[in-house]
Protein backbone atom coordinates (compact mmCIF):
# COMPACT_ATOMS: atom_id res chain seq x y z
CA UNK A 1 0.00 0.00 0.00
CA UNK A 2 1.30 3.41 -0.92
CA UNK A 3 0.90 6.38 1.17
CA UNK A 4 1.90 10.35 1.26
CA UNK A 5 3.77 10.80 4.53
CA UNK A 6 0.95 13.17 7.27
CA UNK A 7 2.45 12.22 10.31
CA UNK A 8 2.95 14.21 13.09
CA UNK A 9 3.14 12.36 16.58
CA UNK A 10 3.91 8.90 14.41
CA UNK A 11 0.20 8.94 13.45
CA UNK A 12 -0.51 8.64 9.69
CA UNK A 13 -3.72 8.25 7.82
CA UNK A 14 -4.47 5.13 6.03
CA UNK A 15 -7.22 3.25 4.52
CA UNK A 16 -8.10 0.45 6.35
CA UNK A 17 -8.95 -2.90 4.80
CA UNK A 18 -10.88 -4.21 7.79
CA UNK A 19 -12.88 -0.97 8.99
CA UNK A 20 -13.07 -0.40 5.63
CA UNK A 21 -12.42 3.55 5.88
CA UNK A 22 -9.45 5.89 6.21
CA UNK A 23 -8.14 5.97 10.25
CA UNK A 24 -5.49 6.64 12.24
CA UNK A 25 -2.74 4.34 12.42
CA UNK A 26 0.52 4.44 14.75
CA UNK A 27 3.99 4.13 12.91
CA UNK A 28 5.32 0.95 15.12
CA UNK A 29 8.83 0.57 12.30
CA UNK A 30 9.94 3.78 10.10
CA UNK A 31 10.83 3.66 6.54
CA UNK A 32 12.16 2.36 4.10
CA UNK A 33 10.23 -0.72 5.73
CA UNK A 34 7.32 0.76 7.79
CA UNK A 35 5.15 -0.84 9.47
CA UNK A 36 1.65 0.27 10.96
CA UNK A 37 -0.65 -0.41 13.21
CA UNK A 38 -4.78 0.94 12.69
CA UNK A 39 -5.68 2.61 15.89
CA UNK A 40 -9.53 1.12 15.74
CA UNK A 41 -8.77 -2.29 14.97
CA UNK A 42 -5.27 -2.84 15.63
CA UNK A 43 -4.98 -4.43 12.32
CA UNK A 44 -0.92 -3.79 11.25
CA UNK A 45 0.63 -3.78 7.98
CA UNK A 46 3.17 -3.10 5.71
CA UNK A 47 3.26 0.66 3.91
CA UNK A 48 5.32 1.75 1.66
CA UNK A 49 6.01 5.67 2.11
CA UNK A 50 6.90 8.40 -0.22
CA UNK A 51 7.59 12.25 -0.06
CA UNK A 52 5.46 14.38 -0.95
CA UNK A 53 6.15 16.31 -4.09
CA UNK A 54 4.70 19.94 -5.18
CA UNK A 55 4.73 20.90 -8.38
CA UNK A 56 3.60 25.00 -9.39
CA UNK A 57 0.67 25.32 -12.12
CA UNK A 58 0.18 28.28 -14.12
CA UNK A 59 -3.03 29.94 -13.36
CA UNK A 60 -5.12 32.83 -14.65
CA UNK A 61 -7.87 34.37 -12.01
CA UNK A 62 -10.60 36.42 -13.55
CA UNK A 63 -12.79 38.49 -12.11
CA UNK A 64 -15.14 40.95 -13.53
CA UNK A 65 -13.62 41.83 -16.60
CA UNK A 66 -10.13 41.49 -15.58
CA UNK A 67 -7.66 38.72 -15.73
CA UNK A 68 -4.36 37.98 -13.54
CA UNK A 69 -2.00 35.97 -13.91
CA UNK A 70 -0.94 33.64 -10.96
CA UNK A 71 0.06 29.94 -9.86
CA UNK A 72 -1.14 27.07 -7.60
CA UNK A 73 0.63 24.92 -5.55
CA UNK A 74 -0.38 21.48 -5.62
CA UNK A 75 0.32 18.15 -4.95
CA UNK A 76 1.81 15.90 -7.19
CA UNK A 77 -0.97 13.46 -8.29
CA UNK A 78 -3.85 15.29 -6.75
CA UNK A 79 -6.48 14.85 -9.33
CA UNK A 80 -8.43 18.48 -10.03
CA UNK A 81 -11.45 19.01 -11.16
CA UNK A 82 -13.87 21.70 -12.89
CA UNK A 83 -15.51 23.40 -9.72
CA UNK A 84 -12.57 22.60 -7.41
CA UNK A 85 -12.15 25.69 -4.95
CA UNK A 86 -8.34 25.86 -4.31
CA UNK A 87 -5.78 28.65 -3.10
CA UNK A 88 -3.75 31.17 -5.71
CA UNK A 89 -0.65 33.45 -5.82
CA UNK A 90 -0.49 36.05 -7.16
CA UNK A 91 2.27 39.31 -6.78
CA UNK A 92 2.72 38.04 -3.10
CA UNK A 93 -1.32 37.73 -2.23
CA UNK A 94 -3.65 34.85 -2.45
CA UNK A 95 -6.93 34.50 -3.47
CA UNK A 96 -9.44 31.70 -2.88
CA UNK A 97 -10.52 30.52 -6.45
CA UNK A 98 -13.06 28.18 -8.33
CA UNK A 99 -11.45 25.86 -11.24
CA UNK A 100 -13.36 26.76 -14.08
CA UNK A 101 -11.62 24.75 -16.77
CA UNK A 102 -8.62 23.04 -16.80
CA UNK A 103 -5.89 23.29 -20.08
CA UNK A 104 -3.64 20.59 -21.08
CA UNK A 105 -1.58 21.51 -23.96
CA UNK A 106 -4.47 23.43 -25.75
CA UNK A 107 -7.11 20.71 -24.58
CA UNK A 108 -9.42 21.63 -22.31
CA UNK A 109 -10.19 18.86 -19.24
CA UNK A 110 -12.85 18.15 -16.80
CA UNK A 111 -10.35 16.39 -14.65
CA UNK A 112 -6.46 15.93 -14.41
CA UNK A 113 -3.54 15.03 -12.29
CA UNK A 114 -2.01 18.01 -10.78
CA UNK A 115 1.19 17.68 -13.02
CA UNK A 116 0.05 17.67 -16.60
CA UNK A 117 -2.18 20.78 -16.25
CA UNK A 118 -0.94 23.26 -18.67
CA UNK A 119 -3.11 26.16 -17.22
CA UNK A 120 -6.04 26.76 -14.86
CA UNK A 121 -8.81 28.68 -15.61
CA UNK A 122 -10.80 30.31 -12.59
CA UNK A 123 -12.69 32.86 -11.07
CA UNK A 124 -12.00 34.37 -7.80
CA UNK A 125 -14.42 33.78 -5.11
CA UNK A 126 -14.97 34.41 -0.91
CA UNK A 127 -16.29 31.28 -0.04
CA UNK A 128 -14.77 27.85 -0.26
CA UNK A 129 -16.20 24.32 0.55
CA UNK A 130 -15.05 23.28 4.11
CA UNK A 131 -15.61 18.94 4.54
CA UNK A 132 -15.46 17.34 7.59
CA UNK A 133 -15.69 13.57 8.21
CA UNK A 134 -16.82 13.36 11.74
CA UNK A 135 -17.61 9.90 14.08
CA UNK A 136 -20.27 8.89 16.21
CA UNK A 137 -19.57 5.69 17.83
CA UNK A 138 -19.22 3.61 14.77
CA UNK A 139 -20.37 5.43 11.79
CA UNK A 140 -19.03 8.58 9.55
CA UNK A 141 -20.96 11.33 8.20
CA UNK A 142 -19.23 13.53 5.78
CA UNK A 143 -20.39 17.10 6.14
CA UNK A 144 -20.40 19.67 3.83
CA UNK A 145 -20.81 23.81 4.26
CA UNK A 146 -20.10 26.54 1.94
CA UNK A 147 -18.00 29.17 3.66
CA UNK A 148 -15.78 31.87 3.90
CA UNK A 149 -12.29 31.49 3.21
CA UNK A 150 -10.62 33.07 5.89
CA UNK A 151 -13.19 31.10 8.48
CA UNK A 152 -11.07 29.59 11.24
CA UNK A 153 -10.97 26.09 12.74
CA UNK A 154 -9.10 24.83 15.85
CA UNK A 155 -8.29 21.93 16.80
CA UNK A 156 -9.71 20.35 19.90
CA UNK A 157 -12.60 23.01 20.21
CA UNK A 158 -16.24 22.42 19.13
CA UNK A 159 -17.39 24.18 15.51
CA UNK A 160 -20.66 23.52 13.73
CA UNK A 161 -20.61 22.47 9.84
CA UNK A 162 -23.99 22.21 7.90
CA UNK A 163 -25.80 22.38 11.18
CA UNK A 164 -24.06 19.85 12.79
CA UNK A 165 -22.19 20.73 15.96
CA UNK A 166 -19.12 18.31 16.79
CA UNK A 167 -15.37 18.29 18.13
CA UNK A 168 -12.72 18.91 16.18
CA UNK A 169 -10.08 16.10 16.82
CA UNK A 170 -7.32 17.00 13.60
CA UNK A 171 -7.10 18.93 10.62
CA UNK A 172 -5.62 17.72 7.24
CA UNK A 173 -4.31 20.56 5.40
CA UNK A 174 -4.06 20.83 1.49
CA UNK A 175 -0.73 20.15 1.55
CA UNK A 176 -1.35 16.64 3.31
CA UNK A 177 -0.01 18.00 6.60
CA UNK A 178 -1.60 17.24 9.39
CA UNK A 179 -2.84 19.11 13.08
CA UNK A 180 -3.40 17.10 15.73
CA UNK A 181 -1.92 18.82 18.18
CA UNK A 182 -4.35 20.85 20.73
CA UNK A 183 -5.02 24.63 19.73
CA UNK A 184 -3.62 24.39 16.11
CA UNK A 185 -5.53 26.79 13.79
CA UNK A 186 -5.95 26.68 10.14
CA UNK A 187 -8.33 28.76 7.46
CA UNK A 188 -11.20 27.34 5.66
CA UNK A 189 -8.91 27.47 2.34
CA UNK A 190 -6.36 25.97 3.73
CA UNK A 191 -8.27 22.87 4.89
CA UNK A 192 -8.38 19.43 3.24
CA UNK A 193 -10.81 17.68 6.09
CA UNK A 194 -11.78 18.00 9.38
CA UNK A 195 -11.86 14.79 11.27
CA UNK A 196 -14.21 15.51 14.29
CA UNK A 197 -16.30 13.29 16.81
CA UNK A 198 -19.85 13.86 18.00
CA UNK A 199 -21.01 12.28 21.48
ZN1 LIG B 1 -8.81 -0.88 11.16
Amino acid sequence: MNSNIEEENNLILLDCPVCGEETDFVILKKPPKAVARCSKCRHTMRVTMKRVKYCMVKAVISYGSESIPAKIELVDGELISVGDFLVAEANDKTYNVEVLSIEENNTRRHKMPAEKITTLWTRLVDSVIISASVNKGATTTPLYEQVNGDTEYTTDTITTIAGKMFHINRIKLRDNHMLTRKGKTAKAYEIKRIYGERS
